[in-house]
């Protein structure tokens, strides 16, 4: 097997403090401990918590958003954004079939079907050339909806996705959904902190997510957030997520089936007390980066920076193999030698419940599975 002995040195040299190097451990530096001490002590442990609508408006700073709602995950706060934007079932909704499963489970679960066009390359996020391809030479316009005419389907909106925290060519992406009238739903869960054209991800759609699970930048255990500027879409998805109870001095009445998916006190918390810190974890990350990019064009591997235009938080650093021969050599020599590293996801289609789904041609997702591996990206905390 080949020797990447160099390779498992200098990332065991960045994280001298883990044994073995996880690809993503949370690092807890601030006011975690206080702040989950106070919520144990106040017993104020559920949603009603105020760190629930601290954190909310934390995050609202964070992003520019003008509403943000906290739930339980980045996958619930997605579907509740598809339940509130109004995605009906029967309907498709265009995806990109490099993502994390959640995104598609999403759709399939709101009774849609995902239809899959291609990403970019250099982004790794949906093509704006892919999407209007497919969309141009499959729809047609009629009261005001777009109709795949190969299925006879309204197809209500598109949702493109910030991979490993580098922001896709999303403004193209939202003229396009505009010129063809799908809603846009961004897959934010990736890229809290990272910014395209100097805005946040996850403020050009119409609703948008973001996840803050143990493995991602900004961490709550398990938690979500729905972003928006729509006020009223924002009131709904927060009464849905509370069981959709009338508010009332005291009594229960629900005039909807609604869900229970509110982001509870104790991991708002943990997401608060990191927010007071998110500018360093952001600027960690960034460096880190720089680092392993120096490292890597000192071995002639790609290693994939932030595209045009964006500023990324580097949520999952990646570098690109020579091919699925060398992937699957790097990935048994680093895992059986104290550095987790991890392919990217299989593609959807490729898996039992999304393989009969309408897709376009794939190569540049195909390239990017045969030849992208991610590597350790935590917050390092000795050098
Ligand atoms: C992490 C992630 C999600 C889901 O977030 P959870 O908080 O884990 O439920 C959704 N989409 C993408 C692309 C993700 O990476």
């Amino acid at each position: 097997m080949k020797d990447f002995s160099q390779i498992t040195d200098y990332i065991k040299s960045l994280y001298p403090e883990m044994d073995p190097v996880l690809l993503h451990c949370p690092q807890f530096l601030g006011n975690e401990k206080k702040y989950l001490n106070e919520c144990i002590d106040t017993k104020f442990v559920s949603y009603v918590s105020h760190f629930v609508t601290d954190m909310e408006e934390q995050i609202k700073k964070l992003t520019g958003a003008k509403c943000a709602v906290a739930m339980v995950s980045g996958t619930e706060a997605l579907h509740m954004a598809f339940v509130a934007a109004g995605v009906k079932p029967g309907e498709e909704v265009i995806s990109q079939p490099l993502t994390f499963a959640a995104t598609s489970a999403v759709i399939v679960n709101c009774g849609a079907i995902p239809v899959y066009v291609d990403v970019d390359r250099d982004t790794m996020g949906m093509s704006p050339k892919a999407l209007k391809d497919f969309l141009e030479n499959n729809t047609k316009q009629a009261g005001g909806k777009c109709i795949n005419k190969n299925t006879g389907r309204v197809i209500s909106a598109c949702v493109p996705m910030h991979t490993f925290g580098h922001p896709c060519r999303i403004d193209e992406i939202r003229t396009i959904c505009d010129e063809h009238n799908l809603m846009l739903i961004e897959d934010a869960a990736e890229s809290v902190g990272s910014f395209y054209k100097g805005k946040h991800t996850g403020t050009f759609g119409k609703v948008s997510i973001l996840s803050f699970n143990g493995n991602k930048t900004l961490t709550t255990g398990g938690g979500g957030m729905l972003l928006t500027d729509d006020e009223e879409l924002a009131a709904r998805a927060k009464y849905l997520s509370t069981t959709a109870k009338e508010p009332a001095k005291w009594g229960y009445y629900h005039k909807e089936v609604g869900w229970n998916l509110r982001m509870p006190g104790v991991n708002a918390a943990i997401g608060a007390a990191q927010l007071e810190y998110f500018d360093k974890i952001i600027e960690n990350k960034r460096e880190t980066a720089q680092m392993y990019k120096k490292f890597f064009d000192g071995l002639g591997i790609p290693f994939v920076t932030e595209p045009e235009n964006s500023r990324a938080n580097y949520w999952l650093n990646a570098i690109l193999l020579k091919d699925r021969a060398e992937r699957e050599e790097f990935l048994e020599y680093t895992n059986s030698n104290g550095v987790q590293t991890r392919p990217i996801w299989t593609l959807m289609y490729k898996m039992p419940p999304y393989e009969h789904c309408e897709r376009t041609d794939m190569t540049n997702s195909e390239w990017l599975e045969d030849h992208l591996v991610n590597i350790p990206s935590s917050v390092r905390t000795s050098i």
